[in-house]
């Protein structure tokens, strides 16, 4: 199979959590229509929810992964990875097992890998019972082997791991945590974020400095513009892209002047101290 598809569960409760992304924050709204607010999305989710399921074939990304959303607690999404070729299954960041047990279920699928990209509740609070129940292994960060509960493989910077067949590369991103760590799968064209980038936004800074997200979001969007994101909250229709990221993304806009200006910031403030006001503001809303 020659795609990347993103299936996800028909649950209208993404509507409201993007309505609430976008209008109940009217400074980073604003921003976000300065940079190309793609308001049209808005209306396309409700056609496609309206449809009851949502489903999107990328086309031109030779891989046989598939790439499922499940919706999990209030507004945190995990990730079901299927390799078609060996029927291998991963779930990445299943903050509690039983919609990932559910989905499992309904397609008759065993659960091999657990993948961490950090230690917080609302992304590890699956693994023993799903690590339980299919014996999964659990992945995650060295740094972070004393605070993911079940963990068994532990990668760093650098560190290629193979799920079933596809190349994983890891990346240490800090910022939110000191152990966050992003997955990078190469040959899909898709990497997994967490909570270190959102669609249009950017993770908490709760164990990092500004500096180290900042150090952290460039690497991402060093990965080349068509890699699809798939991150841990704040989700938009589709997997939204490094390219449009770098375009619509105030967190990734720290050298444009329009943002400056808006939020009064002198001019010759570097990148990472722009990031931190930007996260400041949006943090006091
Ligand atoms: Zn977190």
């Amino acid at each position: 199979m020659d795609s990347v598809t993103l299936q996800m569960r028909g649950q209208p409760s993404l509507l409201p959590s993007v309505r609430k992304h976008w209008l109940g924050k009217p400074l980073l709204y604003g921003i976000g229509t300065l940079l190309v607010m793609p308001l049209r999305t808005l209306q396309g989710v409700g056609r496609v929810f309206g449809a009851g399921r949502f489903l999107c074939n990328m086309t031109g990304v030779s891989s046989s992964l598939q790439i499922e959303l499940v919706p999990c607690l209030r507004d945190n999404y995990a990730y079901i990875l299927h390799d078609v070729d060996t029927g291998t299954v991963g779930v990445v960041d299943p903050s509690e097992a039983m919609p990932i047990i559910d989905a499992l279920e309904k397609r008759n699928q065993n659960l091999t890998y657990i993948l961490n990209t950090h230690h917080h509740y609302d992304h590890t609070g699956g693994n023993l019972e799903l690590k339980a129940k299919y014996g999964a292994k659990v992945i995650g960060s060295e740094k972070d082997k004393d605070r993911i509960p079940g963990i068994d493989i532990v990668l760093k910077e650098g560190d290629t791991w193979m799920f079933a067949g596809h190349q994983v590369f890891v990346l240490e991103t800090p910022g939110h945590t000191s152990g966050h760590v992003c997955y990078y799968f190469a040959g899909s064209g898709a990497i997994f974020t967490g909570d270190t980038l959102f669609s249009l936004s950017c993770g908490k800074l709760f164990e990092g400095t500004p500096q180290q997200m900042y150090t952290s979001l460039q690497k991402i969007v060093a990965l080349p513009d068509e890699t699809k994101v798939y991150c841990g909250h704040e989700y938009t229709l589709v997997p939204s892209t490094i390219g449009r990221e770098k375009q619509c993304n105030p967190f990734l806009r720290t050298c444009n002047p329009e943002i400056k200006r808006t939020l009064s910031i002198p001019d010759h403030f570097g990148e990472d101290r722009v990031l931190e006001i930007i996260r400041r503001a949006k943090d006091n809303f």
